[in-house]
């Protein structure tokens, strides 16, 4: 083991208590033995030759067993490369590099608003239907048939441990056939369309409670308590997260509707707003004006037009997107590294 690692779990350690006495996020957990155990290296302790990398204190290059297509790891200058364990007992390393800033898309004509479901991945306001990946399902079957077995075993014999690789190698095929699906989507539609308009949903507060108070009852009650609930809700800050940073490399605009609008229930046609929809309802007919809607696909329109507004009142071509507390902590990450007040999240520990 070389020093760099354990430094780095250091700075780490002080841009956790950093943030915590400065309020943003909560006193710092210690990690679990069990989750991904990752190790960062800084240039110093790494040598990258001929695609092999050779770590510091190690008497072999790693080897790869496979990595993206498109990227030759010969050809890679690496700032930094993070080596980690997922719990499943697979290994990985990613490498940080230097990139140009990519060139803004050219100019789609399009908008596009999109209504974010568990049925079906997104409802698109063009009318077309994002499904879910093939084969989801079934890896989600078996992601739960693993988890039952796991909760047969005894705690901390060597069948729970077992079964615990089990369940983590099917907790990650669902987990990558999702993530893959996120992103050929996203990248396919900040391509093609200028201005994206999506839900805030609150991801977090989805998490909490699904069937909600009698005062604020949830949404999506039934497809939430399904089986790969917390697949599917990461899944969906994901593609929040991937289509901010996408647009931002695009050039595009990325509008987030107000969560309390409400766009299931506004008739996308006449601008008629229902006093209830229950959840169950997949189609209705507007009193008003006698437009006959699919819901999804309603309420895909609605933000549409909500995110047109707000483009508008943007300088255009100006990419936007709200930085959440993913970024706020990226940028301090990147602070902290700087000199002058490295410790002092640390000296006031001691204290
Ligand atoms: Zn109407």
């Amino acid at each position: 083991m070389s020093s760099a690692p354990l430094q780095q779990v250091l700075r780490h350690q002080h841009t956790a208590f950093a943030n915590f006495f400065a309020g943003r996020a909560a006193y710092p957990r210690f990690k679990s033995r069990n989750g991904k155990q990752p190790a960062h290296d800084t240039r110093s302790a790494f040598r990258m030759r001929d695609g092999r990398l050779f770590l510091a204190k190690q008497q072999a290059p790693l080897a790869f067993v496979r990595s993206f297509d498109e990227t030759d790891p010969a050809a890679l200058d690496p700032t930094a490369v993070v080596v980690s364990r997922e719990p499943d007992g697979r290994w990985y390393v990613a490498f940080a590099v230097e990139a140009e800033d990519p060139q803004p898309a050219p100019e789609a004509g399009s908008e596009v608003g999109i209504d974010l479901g568990v049925t079906d991945l997104a409802t698109l306001s063009t009318g077309e239907r994002i499904a879910n990946p093939r084969h989801l399902e079934r890896k989600a079957r078996n992601l739960k048939r693993y988890r039952r077995r796991m909760a047969r075993t005894t705690p901390g014999s060597a069948n729970r441990n077992t079964a615990k690789k089990k369940a983590a190698a099917a907790h990650r095929k669902v987990r990558h056939a999702r993530t893959d699906s996120l992103h050929r989507t996203t990248t396919r539609l900040v391509r093609e369309h200028d201005v994206i308009a999506i839900e805030d949903l609150n991801v977090r507060g989805m998490t909490a409670s699904a069937a909600g108070t009698v005062e604020a009852p949830g949404k999506r009650v039934r497809q939430k308590a399904g089986l790969n609930r917390s697949v599917l809700d990461a899944g969906l800050g994901e593609f929040r997260r991937q289509l901010e940073y996408k647009a931002r490399h695009y050039g595009r605009t990325l509008i987030v509707v107000d969560r309390w609008y409400p766009g299931s229930k506004t008739c996308s046609h006449c601008g008629h707003v229902l006093d209830t929809l229950s959840l169950g309802t997949r189609r209705w007919t507007c009193p008003a004006c006698r437009t006959r809607h699919d819901r999804d696909l309603n309420a895909a329109k609605n933000i549409r037009a909500a995110g047109r507004v707000a483009a508008r009142e943007r300088p255009p071509g100006e990419a936007w997107a709200p930085l959440g507390p993913r970024c706020a902590n990226m940028r301090s990450l990147r602070s902290s590294h700087s000199r002058g007040g490295e410790y002092a999240g640390l000296a006031e520990l001691a204290q």
